[in-house]
């Protein structure tokens, strides 16, 4: 099939790759000239592991090729996806105008059929507000369908070319059929393609979103309560996860959700049920705690040196909001950092991906490391914000000779008690008991 893929972010550049993979001719547009100009050249404007080999050889085999000319994009396309960005607007609501604005541009040029494909996540309405644009531009006939994306980032590629189900939110038959046929090679193992009308397709990706951030906050909640009752949250985590109702996934606790969709996603559905009149109280206790939950390890590490941080110099092992990508749309970390550095403290950070986008937002205000060692050179105490796979296993050693003091607050949760017990750490977790 002939696709177009509008936006090539984490989601538009994996989504065009994946769909050129099974033998498809996708054409990827972005408006950023320099990021079109790089993919033209080869270079991945990302970090996405695994997606560099598919890139590389799509492009090479000519299925797979980048433009910011939308209209040629969209001439033979049978199928466009848009993958534009939806952040919060000014009010936190998704803020809409990426997508309809791209539809009312390839409506003003669309020649013949063609299914328009929102996998950007959007509010329920929004496939109605697609297909309205068309209908005030355009006497062309077309679908529009709701097909939200599930990948995670870092685990994208595996999560594109096996997903645990595809969501189709269609009315038209033909639009169904086309679908169909595209994702067909995705689901060969038996996982479904689940088809459904927009609206239901629409708040399934808000549904799925906002289920998972409120797990984690949940268990963040028996965490925090773990640490006043002097349990430990990672026999509990055992404990409940064992049971099948529960599962064992998405029960880590930590230092609060962050990345570019389940902050904006969960405020966007308690936004959105707002003007329905109805009040999703545990959505919003959901982005209370986890808003709390990113500065915890703040309070942590002010009650270790008597609210007195001035001076005080700390390395900050992850920056990234969750290992295996460079994104730090929401991080922990910065949040972290901004507290810290609020407080007078000064901070020399390591971060095997996202160092590059952490100094575009914030500078200077920060010290950044090659390598890990080196971050440690005479901080007060290591601070992990991410857990990177890295971080898992260090030389316990080098860190103690580093280090000014063997102090650890770990974000993470990322070392046995006991070991550090016999490494002899100062070591403040999460959920668990403080080892002193
Ligand atoms: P992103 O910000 O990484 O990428 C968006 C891209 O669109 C950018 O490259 C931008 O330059 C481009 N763009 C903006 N306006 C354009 C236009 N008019 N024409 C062409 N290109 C344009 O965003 P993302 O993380 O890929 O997310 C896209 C959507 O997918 C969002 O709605 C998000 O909520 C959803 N989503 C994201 C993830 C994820 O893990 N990142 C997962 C599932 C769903």
């Amino acid at each position: 099939m002939n696709i177009a893929v509008i936006g090539t972010g984490y989601v538009g550049l994996v989504t065009g790759t994946c769909l050129a993979e099974t033998g498809n001719n996708v054409i990827c547009v972005d408006i950023v000239e320099e990021k079109v100009q790089k993919m033209k050249d080869g270079v991945m404007p990302i970090y996405e592991p695994g997606l560099d080999i598919l890139f590389n050889r799509n492009i090479a085999q000519g299925r797979l090729s980048f433009t910011t000319n939308l209209a040629e994009a969209i001439e033979n396309a049978q199928i466009i996806f848009l993958a534009l960005p939806t952040p919060p607007g000014g009010d936190g609501r998704a803020d809409l105008s990426y997508v309809l604005g791209a539809a009312k541009d390839i409506a003003e040029i669309v020649k013949d059929y063609k299914v328009i494909v929102t996998k950007s996540t959007v509010p329920v309405g929004t496939a109605d507000k697609v297909k309205e644009v068309f209908r005030e531009n355009t006497l062309v006939e077309v679908d529009v369908v709701s097909n939200p994306e599930f990948l995670r980032e870092g685990v994208a590629v595996e999560d594109f070319m096996k997903p645990d189900r595809v969501v189709v939110g269609a009315s038209g038959e033909r639009a169904r059929a086309l679908m169909g046929e595209l994702y067909a090679p995705y689901v060969r193992s038996g996982n479904p393609i689940i088809f459904m009308d927009e609206r239901s397709s629409e708040m399934t990706k808000y549904a799925a979103n906002s289920f998972l951030a409120t797990k984690i906050t949940f268990m963040n909640e028996i965490a925090n309560l773990c640490e006043l009752v002097g349990a430990d949250v990672d026999m509990v985590r055992i404990g409940v996860g064992s049971d099948a109702r529960i599962g064992k996934r998405f029960l880590f606790p930590g230092i609060g959700y962050g990345g570019s969709c389940f902050p904006k996603d969960v405020q966007a559905l308690a936004l959105s049920a707002e003007e329905y009149q109805y009040d999703f109280k545990i959505l919003k206790s959901v982005m209370d705690v986890n808003q709390n939950q990113k500065i915890k390890i703040v309070e942590k590490i002010k009650q270790y040196y008597k609210s007195d941080l001035s001076g005080k110099h700390f390395a900050l092992w992850g920056l990234a909001f969750k290992p295996e990508t460079d994104d730090i749309r929401e991080a922990p970390a910065l949040y972290i950092i901004d507290e810290l550095v609020k407080a007078g403290a000064k901070i020399t950070a390591y971060d095997p991906e996202a160092v590059d986008n952490v100094r575009r937002v914030i500078g200077d205000k920060i010290n950044y490391a090659e390598d890990p060692y080196t971050a440690l050179q005479g901080a007060d105490a290591l601070i992990i914000a991410t857990e990177w796979q890295l971080f898992r296993n260090p030389d316990f050693k080098k860190m103690e000779d580093n280090l000014k003091a063997k102090v650890v607050f770990d974000g993470r949760n990322l070392y046995e008690l006991q070991k550090m017990i016999d490494l002899g750490f100062y070591y403040n977790s999460i959920g668990r008991k403080v080892i002193e």
